[in-house]
C-alpha cells in the first residue's frame, strides 16, 4: 500500500513505464536458462519445455503488456457543448495474485503485466510447490528499478498466505487461478472483508468433439493426445474429454495411441523428454485414485493405465485413454489433471453437442468436423470460453483466456483483461 501511495509508480509518465518494465523483460531473457531450470526442478516439468514454452510466455506476457504503457487512451464521453466529461482509467491500488502451480511463470506474469502496466502494486502468492521462479522474477523487477514494493512475493500454505491476502483490508482486488473449490473460497474472503474485486481462472474438463466427416482424423488424433498429454495433463484447458461418432472411435483411439505411445517420458533435465513427471508425490496419488475407477462405473481402458518408472521413485503416470460407456462416470466430470484422456461415444452431432456441453466446466472445447455449418453450429453453442474448430490449444497474447460457468469469470491474456486492474474515473467539467 505505501508502494502504491508513495513510490511514484502509479503517477509515473507512461513511457518510463514502459522502459523499467522492457528492462526487466531484458532481465528476464537473460537468465531464461537458470529460470526454467528453477521450473523444471520445483514440478518436474520437461526442460525443453519450461525453455520454450514458460519462460518465453512469461516474457511474451510481460512485453505485450508494457507496451500498453504509452498507448492506452482514455475517453471522452459525447456530452453537450459546454460540457466535458473524461473517462479516465485508474488504477485499483493493490492487487494480489494468487496462482498455481502448473504453470507457474505464466499464469503468474498473465496477472502482474496488466495490474502493473497500470499502476498497481502487487501482491504475488505462488503456490508452495513452486515459489522459485516466481521469487527469482521479483528479484530481477528490482535490479530492473521497479520501485521497491510495487511487486511483492509472499510466500507460504494456501489457507494461511493465500487466505489472508484473500480477506485483507487494504487489498483491492484478488485475481486467482487454481481449483473451483479453492475459487469458491477467495470469493467468500473478499465478501467477508472489503469486498475486494475477485477474478477466478478456473480449472475444465474441455471436450474435443470429433465427428464421423471429420477431414483430417491423423492431425485430429495428434491435436488431441497432445492437448491432454502434454505437461502431464496438468493443464487448467486439457481437452480431457473426447466425445467421438461412434462409427470412427475405434480408428480414432488406435491413431491417438499412436501419437501417445511415440512421446518419450523421462527425467525432466533430459532435454528429450516430452513427458515429465507430476508435479508431487500429492498429485500422483490425486491421479492413481481416478485410475482406480477404471474397471468399474462402465469405465473401460483403451491403453495405458498405469504408473511407469522412468526415474526411481518418480511420479510418472503413462498416457491413458478410458473409453466410458455411463456418461454421469465421475471420470467424465471431474478433473483428473493427470495424463488421463475419457472418451464418449455418441451416434449423432446432436448427441455430441448435448454430452459436450454437460459440464459444470466451460473453459475450452474444440469441433472436428469437415462440415461447415456444423463448425459454425459448434461454435456459437458450445459453452466454453475458447472454442476451436478442426484445432486445438492456439494462443496467443492479444485473445483472451478464461471461463464460462464453474470455469470462473473475468479473463487473462489480450485488451480485456486491464479491465480487471483498474476502475473508470468519470471527471465532469461545466463551462457554461
Ligand atoms: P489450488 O486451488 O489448490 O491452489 C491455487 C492457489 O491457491 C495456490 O497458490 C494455493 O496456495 C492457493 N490457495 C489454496 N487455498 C487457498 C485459500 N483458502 N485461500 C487463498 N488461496 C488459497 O489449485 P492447484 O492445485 O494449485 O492448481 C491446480 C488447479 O488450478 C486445477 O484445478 C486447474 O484446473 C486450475 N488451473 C486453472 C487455470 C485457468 O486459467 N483456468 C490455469 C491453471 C490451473
Amino acid at each position: 500500500r505505501h508502494a502504491f501511495v508513495d513510490s511514484g509508480w502509479a503517477t509515473l509518465d507512461p513511457a518510463s513505464r514502459k522502459t523499467i518494465l522492457l528492462d526487466w523483460v531484458s532481465l528476464i531473457q537473460e537468465n531464461a536458462a537458470d529460470i526454467a531450470l528453477l521450473e523444471s526442478v520445483e514440478v518436474g516439468k520437461p526442460i525443453n519445455d519450461t525453455l520454450n514454452v514458460d519462460v518465453p510466455g512469461c516474457i511474451a506476457a510481460l512485453a505485450y503488456y508494457a507496451e500498453y504503457a504509452d498507448k492506452l487512451f482514455s475517453s471522452i464521453a459525447p456530452t453537450g457543448p459546454q460540457d466535458q466529461a473524461i473517462l479516465k482509467r485508474t488504477p485499483l491500488g493493490v492487487v494480489g495474485a494468487i496462482v498455481p502451480w502448473n504453470y507457474p511463470l505464466i499464469i503468474a506474469a498473465w496477472k502482474l503485466a496488466p495490474a502493473l502496466v497500470l499502476g498497481n502494486a502487487v501482491v504475488l502468492k505462488p503456490a508452495e510447490q513452486s515459489s522459485l521462479g516466481s521469487i527469482r522474477l521479483a528479484e530481477l523487477a528490482s535490479k530492473a528499478r521497479l520501485p521497491d514494493g510495487v511487486v511483492n512475493v509472499v510466500t507460504g500454505l494456501g489457507n494461511e498466505a493465500g487466505e489472508a491476502l484473500a480477506s485483507h483490508m487494504d487489498v483491492d482486488a484478488v485475481a486467482f487461478t487454481g481449483s473451483t473449490e479453492t475459487g469458491r473460497k477467495v470469493m467468500e474472503a473478499a465478501a467477508q472483508s472489503n469486498l475486494k474485486r475477485v477474478s477466478l481462472e478456473l480449472g475444465g474438463k474441455s471436450p474435443q468433439v470429433v465427428l464421423a466427416d471429420c477431414l483430417d482424423l491423423d492431425r485430429a488424433a495428434s491435436a488431441i493426445a497432445w492437448s491432454i498429454f502434454y505437461n502431464a495433463g496438468q493443464t487448467c484447458h486439457a481437452g480431457s474429454r473426447l466425445i467421438v461418432e461412434r462409427s470412427i472411435a475405434h480408428r480414432l483411439y488406435r491413431k491417438i495411441e499412436t501419437v501417445a505411445k511415440a512421446i518419450k517420458i523421462g527425467h525432466p533435465l533430459d532435454p528429450s523428454t516430452q513427458l515429465g513427471a507430476l508435479s508431487s508425490d500429492g498429485q500422483l496419488v490425486r491421479v492413481a485414485e481416478y485410475l482406480d475407477l477404471i474397471g468399474t462405473d462402465g469405465a473401460q481402458i483403451i491403453f495405458g493405465g498405469n504408473q511407469v518408472h522412468p526415474v526411481a521413485n518418480g511420479a510418472y503416470v503413462e498416457p491413458t485413454l478410458v473409453a466410458l460407456s455411463e456418461p454421469s462416470s465421475r471420470l467424465a466430470h471431474e478433473k483428473i489433471f493427470g495424463p488421463v484422456l475419457v472418451a464418449l461415444e455418441v451416434d449423432s452431432p446432436e448427441e455430441a453437442l448435448a454430452v459436450a456441453n454437460d459440464t459444470h466446466f466451460g473453459l475450452a472445447a474444440s469441433i472436428w468436423t469437415g462440415n461447415i455449418r456444423e463448425a459454425h453450429r459448434f461454435g456459437e453453442r458450445l459453452n466454453a470460453g475458447t472454442v476451436s474448430v478442426n484445432t486445438y490449444d492456439q494462443s496467443s497474447m492479444s485473445t483472451p483466456f478464461g471461463g464460462f460457468k464453474q470455469s470462473g469469470f473475468g479473463r487473462d491474456r489480450s485488451y480485456h483483461a486491464l479491465d480487471k486492474y483498474c476502475d473508470t474515473k468519470t471527471i465532469w467539467s461545466h463551462y457554461g
